[in-house]
């Protein structure tokens, strides 16, 4: 009979969880989590804590009991220190057992810089559980009336709107010239930080907190934020989305890592029988071929799948992954694929300002980069295309995502023209000649 453990149960753990028990309903899982609860989604945090959510639905898969019971699994609710090459895990209560197979699916953590003057109970993060019962807390005391988010991406964005939907003066701040500086173009992001004002959340823009002060001397006492520009702004709070930093801290010297655990297509570290997925991990990044973290809720759910069917001696590969962003915010979609400095032939369909926006970078016979504004239903297909484009060059749409993409709102004129861009006009021609009538095809 195998043995298994999965160190750490966020969605990865999840979900290899879920492959291992397809494979094998006989082996013994050891589950370890240093929460004690149910794997929950990171992405739904902040509506919990804008009140748009319950407590319970945060965690899409039920309670600890009843994943057990379709899942079963013996939970270990315990911080593991240490999982070393020769397949052993080590916890903080000083268990140390030994597995055929080990998965580290430990996540990440919120990246927490040392801001002089700010008081660790003034300081706040959005990244798990914990944090967005903290945050909600904080507000529903009703002391909070202004408040400074650092980092105009994913996570602070949908901080910012949460803060401001509570009347809560919120300014967001972010040391890159932009919103979105990872994966929207220039006039795309101008765009966004214009509805994102339009909103009332006011933006800085290639400055952050340098220090914090406390004014005692006011009949309330207030704690201004100070920026690296001198211009100070009153926090009640100082949420931080900076970005997060892989739990790769347990992994031992032969467990290779840089800045996540490094791993192969089938999820495989370069210890024998440890796999990482999730958070955790760098797998490829298929655009630019490097190993890289991913961290996104889908991309945990495909390696943690893949994971698990190899440690129960499936053969699973997950080839990796494109970097994208695909974000719900203040009524509108953001949508970003790919790398945004890559630079070539610029498409555009619709306006700015109202509707559908697509903006599509070709390259070298690839979509290099594409943003979406104001329209989720073309994104899949247009991502399929994009990752379809980088393992199958010669890939075309066929008619019936057309079909879709024009329904969707797209016109059959403008995927002519991204489709010659990224063929060619060679490619297009022979395309029409092989498709005329009579030519036997
Ligand atoms: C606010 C927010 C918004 C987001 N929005 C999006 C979005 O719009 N789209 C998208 O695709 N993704 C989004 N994400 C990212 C997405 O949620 C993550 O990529 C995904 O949840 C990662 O899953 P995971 O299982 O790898 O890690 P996690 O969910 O972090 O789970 C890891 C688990 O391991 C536990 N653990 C860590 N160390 C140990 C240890 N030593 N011992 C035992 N247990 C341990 C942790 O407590 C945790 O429970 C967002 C994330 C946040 C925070």
């Amino acid at each position: 009979m195998r043995t298994y453990a999965i160190v750490g149960f966020g969605t990865a753990g999840y979900h290899a969880l879920k492959a291992i028990r397809r494979l094998d309903a006989g082996g013994t899982v050891d589950v370890y989590t240093n929460t004690g609860l149910a794997p929950y989604n990171p992405m739904l945090t902040t509506y919990y804590t804008g009140g748009k959510l319950s407590y319970r639905e945060m965690f899409p898969f039920g309670s600890l009991e009843e994943i057990q019971k379709t899942l079963p699994f013996r939970c270990i609710c315990d911080t593991v220190k240490a999982v070393a090459a020769g397949r052993t895990v080590e916890t903080e209560n000083g268990g140390v057992r030994t597995y055929d197979k080990i998965l580290i699916a430990t996540g990440a953590s919120a990246f927490a810089p040392a801001i002089p003057g700010l008081e660790p109970e003034r300081r706040f993060f959005m990244r798990t559980n914990e944090d967005a019962l903290r945050l909600r807390r904080a507000l529903e005391d009703k002391q909070v009336k202004s408040a400074v988010v650092v980092g105009a991406s994913m996570v602070g964005i949908k901080v910012a709107e949460l803060l401001a939907k509570r009347g809560v003066r919120t300014v967001l701040a972010d040391l890159a010239a932009c919103m979105f500086p990872l994966a929207a173009y220039e006039d795309v992001a101008a765009e966004i930080g214009r509805r994102v004002e339009q909103n009332g959340v006011s933006l800085r823009f290639g400055r952050t907190i340098d220090h914090v002060e406390l004014e005692s001397a006011h009949p309330r006492p207030r704690q201004i934020a100070v920026m690296t520009d001198g211009e100070r702004l009153e926090a009640d709070l100082v949420v931080l989305c900076i970005g997060t930093r892989a739990n790769i801290g347990l992994a031992d010297s032969g467990i290779e890592t840089d800045r996540a655990i490094l791993v192969n297509e089938r999820m495989e570290t370069s210890a024998e029988g440890i796999y990482a997925a999730g958070d955790c991990c760098a797998g490829t990044n298929i655009q630019s071929g490097e190993r890289q973290i991913i961290g996104l809720w889908a991309n945990a759910n495909h390696q943690g799948t893949a994971a698990g069917i190899n440690m129960a001696g499936g053969n699973a590969r997950f080839e990796g992954n494109i970097l994208h962003n695909i974000t719900h915010f203040m009524d509108m979609d953001f949508i970003g694929f790919g790398d945004n400095r890559i630079q070539g032939e610029t498409l555009v369909f619709g306006s700015l300002k109202q509707g559908l926006y697509l903006k599509a970078v070709c390259r070298d016979g690839r979509i290099a980069g594409v943003n979406i504004l104001d329209s989720y239903p073309v994104s899949g297909m247009i991502k399929n295309y994009m990752l379809r484009l980088f393992q199958e060059p010669e890939s075309r749409l066929p008619p019936f995502q057309i079909g879709m993409l024009v329904k969707a709102g797209l016109t059959e004129e403008f995927i002519e023209r991204l489709e010659a861009a990224v063929h060619g006009d060679q490619g297009r021609a022979a395309e029409s000649e092989n498709s005329m009538p009579g030519n036997g095809n």
